[in-house]
């Protein structure tokens, strides 16, 4: 008899007619066969229950909710047929990106661990290999290179609609950020939904799809959104960052033919501003010359993409849009910093400037999608800048004290990611 582990999801509870000496509401995994249903505390219970053999692999963890706990930890070995309805795609992990996130979720600023443990998996931005699919997956097939997206449907009408990136509830469920394990351990398996073909030739570019998909959320809800203006051609653009997000963001708007600057701190020359140069763009340094100081040289822009990482800046940013403008916000400040904003001015060029304010975070299937596609026009328009970003590798999953060395001292470090198997 074969039986099957279901994580339930947190506001699911054991429904009453399982009503067996092991079942109780308090429950959080279930065993499903064709003979029986069983609700059970946890995976360890079931194995001792059914003798159910399994094999262990290592995974980058944290004890959310404790700060600096990233330690090595232990998963099950996952298997398509954890999927229901044979939809399963088990990935052999190659490479994943870390970033802020990662960095904020060890300082336990965010971050909560999947029903049934006390640890949660970090690693959002996954590339790999697939091993094995259930035989109702038609968009992958083994020996494919993938990645996966991160957010997973919660209750709201958007999540139910393949839109979970806008989901209106408050409380998510992020692969390696909340509620759900991530990347950073050998395998994973995931229902094909939800998983991302990359394109062979793009191999080298890899972790780089991740990031690449809230790029493109970012300057997708600016066309989207603008379409409110009837007619809009966006002529120039500014990208305020020079982060990941930020070089990625430049990437798109130079490929959709506008005339970019990518603004940044550092003065140049240095290595974003040889990559933002390397895609077209005109780098900025703020050392050097103001947002005011630019918008009065070289006109103001019709479109900003804000991921600097600075609430100060993004509210500057709205001191200098063109009328009929539209600034895209994505920088995640956690902090409780407070400027003085020129609010008479601001509300009063807004108002007689039909200008607009989106915020954007997140991506869905389809933003990675579009932001693989942007990696490949961008890898042939302007070959090998793209791989400039990926800047620190770090081998193996025992290199975690490492990784995590990276992200919090080196702000060199563009890119850092992980090397788990080679593949
Ligand atoms: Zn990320």
């Amino acid at each position: 008899m074969k039986s099957r582990l279901i994580p339930l999801l947190p506001h699911e509870t054991a429904r009453s007619e399982w009503n067996h000496p092991i079942v109780d509401s308090r429950l959080s995994t279930l065993v499903a066969s064709k003979n029986f249903v069983i609700v059970a505390r946890s995976h360890e219970t079931l194995r001792a229950l059914f003798n159910i053999s399994h094999s262990n692999m290592k995974a980058i963890a944290v004890r959310p909710g404790t700060s600096n706990s990233v330690h090595v930890a232990e998963l099950d070995k996952p298997s398509v047929s954890d999927i229901p309805d044979d939809r399963g795609v088990l990935v052999r992990v190659l490479k994943v990106g870390v970033d802020a996130t990662d960095r904020e979720i060890n300082d336990a600023l965010y971050g909560n661990a999947p029903e049934g443990y006390d640890f949660l998996v970090i690693g959002h931005e996954c590339f790999g290999i697939v091993e094995e699919v259930g035989s109702a997956v038609k968009k992958v097939q083994p020996g494919d290179y993938v990645t996966c997206t991160v957010r997973r449907p919660g209750g709201s009408i958007f999540d139910a609609i393949g839109r979970s990136d806008i989901t209106s509830e408050e409380e998510y469920y992020e692969r390696g950020i909340n509620l759900r394990h991530g990347y950073l351990t050998e395998y994973f398996v995931d229902d094909e939904e939800f998983i991302v073909r990359m394109p062979v030739g793009l191999k080298h570019l890899h972790v780089l799809a991740e990031p690449m998909s809230c790029a493109a959320k970012a300057v997708e809800q600016a066309f989207l959104a603008q379409k409110r203006l009837q007619v809009w051609e966006p002529k120039r653009a500014w990208v305020t960052g020079s982060g990941q997000i930020g070089l990625l963001s430049t990437l798109i708007l130079r490929l959709r033919g506008m005339e970019v600057f990518t603004i940044a701190r550092g003065a140049k020359p240095n290595l974003k501003s040889e990559i933002s140069e390397g895609l077209g763009s005109t780098y900025i340094s703020t050392a050097e010359k103001s947002l005011q100081d630019l918008a009065a040289e070289c006109g103001k822009p019709d479109l900003i993409i804000e991921a600097t990482g600075s609430s100060a800046i993004a509210f500057e940013c709205m001191e200098v849009l063109g009328h009929n403008g539209c600034i895209v916000w994505t920088s995640i400040t956690g902090g409780q910093r407070k400027v003085d904003v020129p609010s008479d001015s601001v509300n009063l060029n807004w108002v007689l400037g039909n200008k607009l304010l989106v915020g954007s975070v997140n991506a869905n299937f389809r933003h990675f999608e579009s932001g693989i596609s942007d990696l490949a026009l961008g890898e042939v328009t302007y070959p090998g800048v793209l791989q400039k970003i990926l800047t620190n590798p770090v081998d193996g999953l025992d290199n975690y004290a490492e990784m995590m060395r990276l992200l919090v001292e080196d702000k060199d470090a563009l890119k850092v990611y992980v090397n788990v198997a080679d593949g």
